[in-house]
């Protein structure tokens, strides 16, 4: 009978093949006492264990192809540099010496004390480090106990099988994919972990946090994964065994085409030379976005150096961040939009803003930064100090009335002043872009233009704010549509105030990422695109083989319809 599973969908692709579990947990632990003459020799053990720890790591490190992706090899480095931290290394030592234990149970000690920390940290990626922490430990725990496993000890080939474990370290998914394994399954981990982002850079179909899994999937039997939508498939028939592999066959073969335009440049089949850009905002984003082949970045958020931590990051630090991608972009522009705080976003819980019951028509984005003019001239002298290492536009959020436009760009001034007078280099020339997002500024688009260098069109709350829906309330979801008349009417009326003023525009809503909304964009007009980098690749292959003089009329029919399911139909047809 056939067994349906669901976990968490971390890496997509589907893979068939036979179970093969690892039946490993992290070793027992147990508390010796130790004579005092014994405690210089178990000090000495731990350190040799972690220095064993330490070349293990290395020699998988050395084993990975030279034609993977960098950050493979920064997983594991950023192990090997958590063994040198004195938190793993001198700490268990003292544990040790003070409280006269063994080697395995001051480690333990000190894995409990670290762990509560982690546990304790709001931000998502930051506490999923605690996955990272007990690879480690559990690393060192085994080589202490003599019971170091790895996917390597099997002796059964592991090519074409689907392996089921308990958790997967990064250095596991390393010598699993050198072995060619089919995909992956556990029953820990979330999809920030990095044992996930390996396996979507690996490009291995994984699914993780399938708690029982183990006992649930018996070796050796035949088992597929459907990784786009995190599903096990135990006990299928031949039938659908074959339908599987079909759609394998085919998913195999568009990846294969997509991979193929990483190096080429999007432009249409008539000609025309489309930038294609790239949204970030998190550390994992850059990992995807080198390998996107995206003309830059059109979208940097930069809340994440705000809120969730301690206190925001200061002018030096904001800079480091900014001058890290500066790097990565090797002279591709960076667009960094200022902060979008406020609303539910607030680093200060002191901060005394209205009290509001709608707060995304509160106190946002560049209304809050005009409130606060210290903390956003700090972030425009940043981003200008920035601008001296590469190209760099400055993006303002939520722009709503010519005031604010006028407001923004004094501070600007000022900024550029100070950073004069203290003999800085910046580039004087910044462009400066406005966030297309509330109606009224696409109404206003063609007065703010004639101030601005580009525009940009957010669509996430364009569409919020034309519609009067809340994005994140998930009751009126069902009313947030891109196509709606009003939304595509005002689109156009931003492209068409770009053209004239002769300045870009840009789109970096998700709009702009979604297949299917392509054809209708590049036939009214747009020419820039930023998304985030994972849905990069599609999107160009619809533009390489679109003809915008194709798309012309059928766009200017689907602006001037009002009919929702004409409108749909239109669409796809357009979509072919
Ligand atoms: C948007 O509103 O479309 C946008 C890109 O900004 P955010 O999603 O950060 O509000
Ligand atoms: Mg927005």
């Amino acid at each position: 009978m056939a067994l349906i599973i669901t976990g968490i969908d971390v890496s997509k692709g589907i893979a068939i093949g036979n179970v093969h579990l690892l039946k490993r947990g992290a070793p027992e632990v147990f508390e010796h006492k130790l004579k005092k003459n014994e405690i210089k020799q178990e000090v000495e053990r731990f350190q040799n264990a972690v220095d064993e720890a330490s070349n293990h790591l290395r020699s998988i490190r050395d084993t990975i192809p030279q034609d993977t992706s960098m950050d493979v090899a920064a997983f594991i480095d950023s192990h090997i540099l958590m063994l040198k931290d004195s938190m793993l290394r001198k700490a268990p030592a003292g544990i040790i010496r003070k409280q006269r234990c063994n080697a395995e149970w001051a480690l333990k000690i000190q894995h409990d004390k670290l762990i509560s920390v982690f546990e304790q940290m709001e931000d998502d990626y930051l506490r999923t480090r605690i996955n990272d922490v007990e690879h480690v430990i559990n690393l060192i725990q085994q080589i202490l106990k003599d019971q170091l496993y790895t996917v390597q000890i099997d002796t059964q080939p592991l090519k074409g099988r689907i392996i089921v474990a308990d958790d997967l370290t990064p250095a596991d998914t390393v010598l699993m994919q050198t072995q060619n394994i089919a995909g992956f399954i556990t029953e820990l981990g979330g999809p920030l972990s990095h044992t996930a982002i390996l396996a979507r850079s690996l490009g291995i179909p994984a699914i993780v946090g399938i708690q029982g899994a183990r006992s649930l999937l018996h070796q050796e039997e035949q088992i597929i994964i459907d990784g786009a939508n995190g599903m096990v498939l135990a006990g299928a028939d031949q039938k659908t065994v074959k339908t599987y592999q079909q759609r394998q066959r085919k998913e195999k073969e568009a990846r294969r085409k997509l991979r193929a335009l990483r190096g080429v440049s999007a432009r249409t089949r008539d000609g025309t030379r489309i930038s294609l850009q790239a949204n970030i905002e998190l550390a994992e984003d850059m990992i995807v976005l080198r390998q996107s082949g995206a003309d830059g970045v059109g979208l940097y958020r930069t809340e994440f150096l705000y809120i969730d931590r301690e206190k925001p990051a200061d002018e030096d630090e904001q800079l480091n961040a900014y001058r890290k991608i500066i790097r990565v972009l090797k002279g591709k522009p960076l667009t960094i939009r200022t902060l979008d705080l406020g609303a539910e976003k607030e680093f200060d819980p002191n901060f005394q803003g209205p009290l509001t019951q709608n707060p995304a028509l509160g106190l946002r984005a560049i209304r809050r930064s005009l409130k606060d003019i210290d903390l956003f001239k700090q972030q425009l002298r940043a981003i200008l100090r920035a601008s001296s290492s590469g190209p760099v536009r400055i993006l303002l959020p939520m722009i709503t009335s010519h005031t604010e436009l006028v407001q923004s760009l004094a501070i600007l001034e000022r900024a550029k002043e100070e950073l004069e007078g203290e003999q800085y280099l910046y580039d004087q020339n910044i462009p400066v872009g406005a966030m297309i997002e509330v109606p009224a500024a696409a109404l206003s688009a063609h007065i703010f233009a004639k101030q601005l260098n580009f525009m940009s069109i957010g669509t996430n709350d364009l569409i919020q704010y034309t519609l009067a829906i809340d994005r994140i309330d998930d009751q009126v979801n069902y009313l947030y549509d891109p196509l709606h008349p009003s939304v595509l009417k005002l689109v156009d009326l931003t492209l068409r105030a770009g053209w004239r003023a002769g300045i870009p525009v840009a789109m970096c809503g998700e709009m702009a990422g979604d297949p299917r909304y392509t054809k209708l964009l590049l036939g009214l007009g747009l020419q820039e695109f930023s998304t985030h980098p994972s849905n990069l690749l599609e999107i160009k292959q619809i533009i390489n083989r679109s003809s915008i003089s194709e798309l012309e009329k059928p766009a200017r029919k689907i602006l001037n319809t009002t009919r929702p399911t004409r409108i749909d139909s239109l669409v796809d047809a357009l979509n072919g």
